[in-house]
């Protein structure tokens, strides 16, 4: 910055022009909540206070942020923090941002969880399990629920520890850094759900998707193959064994995806298929039951 802002009015304004000028959404909520999160305040403190003066060091910590989101990297990896569920969770760099369509696939599994008799021991499998939150989540609104949490990349099992901590469910999520099918091994014990937000991007749809998530997110949390479903498709047929009878499992999907997947399951053997919307309406989680063999 060439001169000194007078105070934080100024500040913020001049914030939200280099954000709109770089194309970024909701420049001037983004704008303030950096400044929030630089000066440890409220959005109400910036408004009370904002012909403050600022000192220099808050600015040039400020104005990082401001550059580092006018590059587009999430708001998220700047601020090292978001919610989901209305729980905390931190998250970083190299760690897929949670977004809010997943909070459908963790209520929706909450209501079947509930629905199982009291005197059952209830435990979720969580593959790919990025900054945690599906377990994480599940584990604070469920009390009797146990949580083995797995992921490929070491950040993403780091994370998820962390967020089990703070969440102060750590003595009911476990987390293993595997690959996912590898996990999957026939003496893997049985689940009552298992549930997964795999990567599910065509290949071809990645350089369409936003800045923020194209260049700034793992790719190998969004890259599903040339028609997005690789994943379902070599998973799915390991999940039977893994559950316990009268278990179901869980997956989120693009809203394209549906019946694509419902058939995977289908043939795997599953009953009881049903694609769920979000909010927006759009298909974003499909579910199943394991079904007895002589049922
Ligand atoms: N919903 C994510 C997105 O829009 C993709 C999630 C995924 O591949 N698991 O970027």
């Amino acid at each position: 910055m060439k001169t000194s802002p007078a105070n934080i009015r100024e500040l913020l304004g001049r914030a939200e022009t280099k954000l709109v000028e770089s194309g970024v959404p909701n420049a001037r909520r983004n704008a303030e909540w950096m400044l929030c999160h630089t000066l440890g305040w409220s959005v109400l403190d910036l408004y009370m206070h904002a012909t403050d003066a600022i000192d220099a060091t808050h600015i040039e910590t400020y104005w990082e942020c401001v550059e580092r989101r006018a590059s587009r990297e999430p708001l998220q990896y700047i601020l090292g923090n978001t919610e989901f569920m209305s729980f905390p969770f931190e998250v970083q760099p190299g760690v897929f941002v949670p977004r809010p369509e997943t909070e459908v696939l963790v209520e929706h599994a909450e209501a079947r969880l509930r629905g199982i008799p009291l005197h059952r021991e209830l435990s979720v499998l969580d593959l790919c399990c990025g900054s945690g939150i599906i377990g994480v989540s599940l584990a604070r609104r469920v009390p009797n629920l146990r949580v083995t949490s797995v992921d490929i990349s070491r950040d993403a099992v780091m994370l998820t520890r962390h967020n089990a901590n703070i969440n102060g469910v750590s003595t009911r999520v476990r987390v293993a850094k595997c690959d996912a099918l590898t996990f999957m091994t026939p003496r893997a014990p049985c689940y009552t759900a298992i549930l997964c937000n795999p990567p599910y991007i065509a290949t071809g749809e990645l350089a369409a998707l936003p800045r923020e998530v194209r260049e700034h997110e793992p790719v190998a949390a969004l890259d599903g193959g040339a028609d997005g479903l690789d994943f379902y498709r070599r998973l799915i047929p390991t999940l039977a064994a893994k559950l316990q009878q009268g278990g179901f499992v869980m997956f989120e999907i693009g809203d394209t995806q549906g019946p694509a997947v419902g058939e995977l399951l289908r043939s795997a053997g599953f009953g009881g298929v049903e694609v769920i919307q979000d909010l927006s309406g759009r298909d974003r989680v499909v579910t199943a039951r394991e079904v007895p063999l002589n049922g």
